[in-house]
């Protein structure tokens, strides 16, 4: 049996076969949730370690298939994505709430990201070195870890694994992949894509079900031997112990505080613009988003006003409607975290500039949706400035020249992306010296990133390697050192 791509129901997949499992939880649209967009299997236990092992069957043939001939199948996947890519943008915007505008952009991103990762099938595995002894060949060669487990949050459902499966099956590893449960229809319709493009059977199994149960098989079952994670810090951090402790190489993209820093001698302009689109594009929901603005007292009151009016225009909205540019929050649960950390806001002392609450009307009644919301002094010592909130909300703190303001930037225990506004190259490069963060730019937004450079952060961001670029493979790749005798009849006699 195959999936229906069309479908918006979601099967589970492994060992070659799409399966509906025992049990099923309704799919709902967070902008209106009267509309339940369609059922999705909801797995147990059994079920992962049943794919766990059809991935450990098809491991021998996949890492002896030459690696052009991988890479030629994500090829197709790129063309099957290229295909479809109207169908994943719209799942995304009525499964995770982001603007339709918002879901094409990720769609193409993830092809790019697809694209890379199949050249990488013809790319160098290793390096060959002098070595100090005669008619030795000496080497490293890269070789595939094995079975790798994908665990994956909402926010980029269709980026996040595409950027993580590429490089997994590229470097010759057999995969199961588990979305989070609140995007299960846009993880399938990945999954799909590689699928559908030719991958044998126990390649790549995909799963849907509870973080606590599949998720929790994927990381402990002892046939795997890699995970690859991005979610939130405390599930993250757990898991990262739960996988040290049997053995498993592991990456955890995690927690995010991301600031925007504005010098006095800043486009301001353009620095305003950019914070805008760091702070409320997807809706505040990005690891990357910009949730702090650090500006220099000589541009202050400027830059708050013209943030504040900003934020007040940002209409909000069903991402259907080619008028709005802000969604709803992805869930319930997240729409209370948001609204919580407004009054937390308050409570600590910072002055409201724009939003605030939960936007008046009809449309809003069935949805997750909150205004475009400004703080304005805000200082160090707030929660708003240390906790991720993810959400809609951006705090501006005041300081006074620039190392002040590297000291607010780093005064957080993330590390993941920042971004500095000056037109003076040596603060620009001193900021680069002393930013502890994993991504920097240079007067522009602090989100994106290119599927050729490495992903990532620094701090309680991120544990084990980069994402992306060549990094990426590497995390699912064995490093092999090879000395090879040429003759099998020298003596070694240089050892130290
Ligand atoms: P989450 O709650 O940590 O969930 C992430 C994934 O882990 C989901 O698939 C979840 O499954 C699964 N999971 C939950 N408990 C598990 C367990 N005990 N064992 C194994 N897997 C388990 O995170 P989220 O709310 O989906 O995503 C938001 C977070 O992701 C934010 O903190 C954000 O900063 C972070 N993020 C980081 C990056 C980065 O690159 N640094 C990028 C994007 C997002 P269920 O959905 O079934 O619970």
């Amino acid at each position: 049996m195959s999936s229906d791509p069309r479908s918006t129901d979601v099967l589970s997949h492994i060992d070659g076969e799409w399966i509906s499992g025992r049990e099923t939880r309704p799919n709902v649209n967070p902008a209106d949730t009267r509309e339940v967009i369609g059922v999705s299997a909801h797995l147990g236990r059994a079920e992962a370690v049943a794919a766990i092992e059809a991935a450990h069957r098809a491991l021998p043939a996949w890492r002896e298939t030459p690696a052009p001939k991988r890479g030629a199948i994500l090829f197709e996947a790129v063309r099957l994505m290229k295909e479809r890519a109207e169908l994943l943008a719209m799942a995304m915007t009525r499964e995770e709430g982001k603007t339709l505008t918002e879901s094409r952009g990720e769609v193409l991103k993830s092809i790019i990201c697809l694209e890379y990762m199949a050249g990488e099938g013809r790319r160098p595995i290793g390096q060959v070195v002098p070595s100090e002894m005669s008619r030795t060949m000496a080497y490293h060669v890269r070789q595939p870890l094995g079975v790798v487990s994908i665990i994956t949050p909402w926010n980029f459902p269709v980026a996040i694994p595409t950027w993580k499966i590429a490089p997994a099956l590229v470097a010759g590893n057999t995969v199961v992949f588990k979305p989070a449960s609140v995007t299960p229809l846009t993880g399938r319709l990945v999954a799909e894509c590689f699928i559908d493009a030719g991958l044998p059977k126990g390649v790549l199994n995909f799963v849907t079900g509870g973080g606590g149960t599949v998720g929790d098989e994927l990381v402990g079952n002892p046939l795997v031997r890699g995970v690859s994670f991005t979610g939130s810090n405390e599930i993250g951090m757990a898991l990262a112990r739960q996988a040290t402790e049997t053995r498993k190489k592991c990456q955890c993209e995690m927690g995010g505080k991301n600031p925007m820093v504005i010098l006095a001698d800043a486009d301001v302009d353009l620095a305003v613009d950019a914070t805008l689109q760091g702070a409320f594009g997807s809706t505040g929901q990005r690891c990357t988003a910009t949730s702090r603005v650090i500006v220099d007292r000589s541009v202050y009151a400027e830059v708050v006003e013209r943030l504040a009016a900003g934020a007040k225009a940002i209409k909000v909205g069903n991402g259907l409607d080619p008028t709005v540019k802000m969604g709803p929050s992805v869930d319930r649960g997240q729409h209370q975290t948001v609204l919580e950390y407004i009054a937390v806001a308050h409570a600590d002392g910072a002055r409201l500039v724009a939003g605030g609450g939960v936007p008046k009307g009809p449309e809003y009644e069935h949805g997750f949706f909150t205004e475009a919301t400004v703080f304005a002094d805000a200082h160090m010592g707030m929660r708003i400035t240390q906790e991720e909130v993810f959400g809609p909300i951006l705090a501006v703190v005041p300081v006074d020249g620039f190392d002040a303001a590297i000291e607010a930037a780093n005064g957080v225990r993330y590390g993941l992306s920042a971004s500095v506004y000056t037109r003076d190259l040596v603060l620009a490069q001193r900021f680069i010296d002393a930013i502890e963060v994993g991504i920097v730019h240079v007067n522009n937004p602090t989100v994106g990133g290119e599927a050729q450079m490495p992903f990532g952060g620094m701090k309680d961001t991120g544990v084990g390697q980069r994402e992306m670029g060549t990094f990426g493979v590497d995390f699912f790749s064995e490093t092999k050192a090879v000395y090879l005798d040429y003759t099998a009849a020298a003596r070694r006699t240089n050892i130290y």
